[in-house]
């Protein structure tokens, strides 16, 4: 495909936007080409600067899955732009958002509208500790909560993607008390709840992980957590900035059959628009302030536009036997994957839970970040680069995961297929 213009606009940004983009793993340095310099989407497609259209699996990294320009979401924007686009102080719209997530997730009583996914995850820490009076955290290698300083530790998404441990400028006071153990491995945080349970204020757990490729929960692993976090009097903190009414209308949560105490959300709620949120029981949210001690606000917290957005969505997603869909669409995508694979002869596995998805080049099942590291990354780059020439759209990177939205067609699922087939059979 041509790709021009997007070169030549990358060329121009990289002179005034560090590494050329606003979030690392956009620059596509990991998989050795240039991004795609986007123009406008619609539906399953997004189409580049220079004219190419492409089905679209990253899905602005979760938000969309109604698809892009979803009508609900258009006309629900442009009835809000036309009364203005933040206010400062309370909008009617802020509560009925928070009202259908704590109506549709039973654990949120009570919710906090922020800006990103990030702030999410930071305040839900700053919380968990303020309310335990405790310091110290327990996350999972690869998996990625944000780029707060403290959560900076073994994660996942673009620190994975581009090998750093952690970052400079994250002074080592800051992670002496983030602990970060194997994803799955119920026997270390067991250990360690065991030995220092009554120092830990949360442990803070992607419920599928959704950052160094898609890795789901082995049995177990989510009860242990919640009983450790129990007898020890720590909280359990759900980030399902990802999973968030993408695996389930009632999320994660719902699947696993698990109360965390707060669960951080992002992406979907938001409906394509910055909008983060984490919300919990309300004897815990009771001491965020002003009601309580702990510290957190926002300039542009429940701005009415990206609340207008996540309301539309959410009602969208309301459709009886919409998941159900969209998890069919997303298992004949998978086993088509899968199939294509065998067929060529190459170690492969991809896997879905409901429409959130991914894929390693390396013989699974995958349970965490040490055997996500060993697929093959120079089959992946070649895959990723064939692919995006055929007009499919992947993430640049093998540690991300994939979303399918309702607004793929079954053509779409099946192009996409036969696509992954033809660029397999040359990675043999
Ligand atoms: N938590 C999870 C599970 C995420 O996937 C992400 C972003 N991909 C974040 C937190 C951070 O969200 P944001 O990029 O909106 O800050």
């Amino acid at each position: 495909m041509e790709n021009k213009k997007s070169r030549a606009l990358f060329d121009s940004a990289v002179e005034y936007i560090p590494g050329g983009v606003n979030s690392p793993v956009r620059a596509c340095g990991s998989v050795g080409g240039d991004p795609l310099f986007i123009e406008k989407a619609d539906g399953s497609k997004i189409y580049d600067a220079d004219g190419n259209g492409y089905i679209d699996y990253v899905g602005s990294w979760g938000p969309m899955i109604l698809g892009h320009r979803h009508p609900a979401v258009i006309d629900a924007l442009k009835d809000v732009l036309e009364s203005g686009t933040s206010f400062g102080a309370p909008t009617s719209l802020e509560t009925d958002l928070a009202k259908m997530v704590t109506e549709t997730v039973p654990s949120v009583e009570m919710i906090r509208m922020v800006n990103s996914g990030t702030e999410a995850t930071m305040s839900a820490l700053r919380l968990a500790r303020g309310y335990t009076g405790r310091d110290v955290i327990i996350k999972f290698d690869g998996c990625y909560h944000g780029h707060a300083d403290t959560l900076l530790v073994a994660a996942g998404s673009g620190v994975a993607t581009l090998n750093i441990p952690g970052s400079p400028g994250v002074p080592a006071s800051v992670v002496e008390n983030t602990l970060s153990v194997q994803f799955n491995d119920i026997d270390a945080v067991t250990a360690i709840m065991e030995k220092m349970g009554n120092k830990v204020a949360a442990v803070i757990v992607e419920p599928i992980a959704g950052n160094m490729g898609m890795i789901p929960p082995v049995p177990g692993f989510h009860e242990t957590l919640r009983e450790l976090c129990t007898t020890h009097g720590a909280l359990l903190i759900f980030d399902e900035v990802m999973t968030g009414f993408r695996v389930a209308r009632g999320s994660a949560q719902e699947i696993f059959g698990i109360t965390p105490d707060l669960t951080c959300f992002g992406k979907i709620i938001g409906g394509g628009l910055p909008v983060g949120a984490y919300g919990g029981k309300k004897e815990i949210m009771s001491h965020i302030a002003p009601l309580g001690p702990v510290y957190q606000a926002g300039t542009l917290s429940g701005n009415p536009l990206a609340m207008a957005a996540g309301i539309a969505t959410l009602k969208a997603l309301q459709v009886p036997g919409y998941y159900e869909a969209l998890d069919q669409k997303t298992e004949k995508l998978v086993t088509g994957l899968n199939n294509a694979a065998a067929d060529a002869g190459i170690d492969f596995c991809a896997g879905h839970m409901g429409s959130m998805g991914g894929f390693f080049f390396t013989k699974g099942p995958i349970h965490n970040f040490d055997e996500a590291k060993a697929s093959d990354l120079d089959r992946f780059s070649a895959f990723y680069k064939g692919m995006r020439d055929k007009g499919v759209y992947l993430a640049p990177s093998q540690f991300e995961a994939f979303f399918v939205s309702s607004a793929h067609t079954d053509e779409e699922i099946e192009f996409t297929v036969s696509a992954a087939a033809d660029i397999m059979k040359g990675l043999a």
